[in-house]
């Protein structure tokens, strides 16, 4: 036996010992250098896979020698750094066992777990569906059909059902893929004549994991073969999680009996996240990236954000940096200048809401904020409006000042501008929009 031939031998009895994630990680950057006949050396990418090799996977390594060359050798890791390969080759990378071409399975993220999701209103029946899917997958609820709109945690959601199972039982097969990679996967079998081996791979699934079925719409060839390969599955019990950015029956162009199969199991839809659901979403991510942030600074933030948990999430990985970068405190005056301009997409809100949150807030009545009079104690909460109304709403100078009891837009140009520049540079300013921001974005 040539020594490509013993290694992929070699992993071939490896794959199902261990997680795909390891398997990955660990053997598919791994090759045999020197092979006799008593000794066989590996070649891995650096000295840390070489380690990590030795103390996890020796034994099994050794196991797989026996079995593939039956006999007991001397097993030697060697770095070779050519070796070490990126993270997209890997997923691209086909794997020959032999002559079944079989692509990788798509890997799980294994950041995404059910203990990391964080649960509220939005979301609590999703969970318990997702817990239960755990206990019994393939009995339960089949499919489970997860749907929302964008950032609000379907992928995360399934992922974690995935692994969550992986963990219980690392023996299963679980696939993962958008229906995008599986629509590829069609064409490409089709070009190849490779259709069997598609199949095979699908069907073989004990749990599959379809993302973003939306976009099965109008592809009719590859509709026809999931609907297959989903009879296949939901007949010998294997699960089928799928999410969606809209319920099934929604779905454009997509066959009838799709549809039907897709709701016939369990759907539920995932809603953008309440206030206090994003305060701990937010809480939870800084704690992963191992920073403080007081509630004052999570909840400003949350509030600069309505539905997109992945921009929210984002912005507080930007904010963090930023402050890290630039020496600077997670203040509320520090981290004003990145939330300025999300209110408008957060928040939805008219005029009166800001106009009645600002009287409030300095103790005015509406009378006297419309009104002809320009003591200081009026202009400056006029202009907060004339602001907040323009950079945040929107609204034309024009509008608001009709609004603001029939003022010239000049002077509406005028307090709103005043108010930017002040912004900036002024801390008790900073302060007042924060407050207000909040009281906006707390009030519905
Ligand atoms: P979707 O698939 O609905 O577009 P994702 O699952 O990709 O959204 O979620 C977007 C981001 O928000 C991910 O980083 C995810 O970890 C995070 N996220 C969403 N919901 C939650 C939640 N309930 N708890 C923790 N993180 C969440
Ligand atoms: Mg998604």
């Amino acid at each position: 036996m040539d020594k490509d031939k013993v290694w992929s031998k070699i992993l071939e009895f490896m794959k199902p010992q261990v997680t795909p994630i390891n398997f990955r990680g660990w053997f598919m950057q791994a090759s045999i250098g020197e092979f006799t006949d008593k000794k066989i050396t590996i070649l891995v990418p650096n000295i840390f896979f070489a380690q990590q090799l030795k103390t996890r996977y020796f034994d099994l390594i050794n196991t797989a020698l026996l079995e593939v060359t039956g006999k007991n050798m001397d097993l030697e890791f060697k770095t070779d750094p050519s070796k070490l390969m990126r993270g997209k080759q890997i997923e691209d990378m086909d794997f020959d066992f032999g002559k079944l071409k079989q692509t990788v399975i798509h890997a799980l993220n294994p950041k995404y777990t059910l203990e990391n999701f964080v649960v509220g209103l939005s979301n609590n029946v999703a969970y318990a569906a997702a817990e239960a899917v755990v206990q019994n997958p393939g009995t339960s609820y089949n499919p489970l059909l997860f749907y929302g709109g964008t950032g609000v945690g379907k992928t995360h959601l399934m992922l974690g059902i995935g692994n969550a199972i992986l963990k219980k039982n690392s023996q299963l097969k679980i696939i993962y893929c958008s229906s995008e990679q599986f629509m590829n996967d069609y064409v490409e079998a089709i070009k190849t004549h490779k259709m069997t081996d598609l199949r095979a791979h699908y069907r073989r699934a004990d749990i599959l994991l379809v993302d973003d079925v939306q976009f099965f719409s109008g592809r009719e060839g590859t509709q026809q073969e999931f609907f297959h390969t989903f009879n296949e599955l939901q007949s010998k019990n294997s699960q089928m999680i799928l999410t969606s950015d809209r319920p099934p029956n929604e779905i454009d162009k997509l066959e009838d009996r799709l549809k039907s199969r897709f709701q016939g199991g369990l759907m539920i839809d995932i809603q953008a996240p309440d206030f206090d659901t994003r305060v701990a979403i937010l809480r939870s991510k800084s704690q992963e990236q191992g920073e403080v942030v007081s509630e004052e600074i999570l909840k400003l933030i949350a509030s600069s954000m309505e539905s997109n948990i992945r921009e929210l999430e984002g912005k507080l990985i930007q904010i963090l940096q930023n402050l890290k970068t630039q020496h600077l405190l997670p203040t509320p005056e520090n981290i004003t200048p990145f939330l300025n301009g999300q209110l408008n997409s957060g928040i939805k809100t008219d005029y009166r809401k800001v106009i009645s949150v600002v009287c409030d807030y300095f103790n005015l009545n509406l009378k006297d904020l419309t009104g002809p009079k320009r003591q200081k104690e009026l202009v400056l909460p006029r202009h907060l409006v004339m602001y907040i109304l323009s950079e945040e709403l929107g609204i034309t100078v024009e509008k608001i000042g009709q609004i603001l009891g029939g003022r010239d837009h000049t002077t509406v140009m005028h307090g709103r501008d005043r108010i930017k520049k002040l912004s900036k540079i002024d801390r008790e300013m900073q302060r007042f929009l924060i407050e207000i921001k909040q009281k906006l974005s707390t009030i519905t």
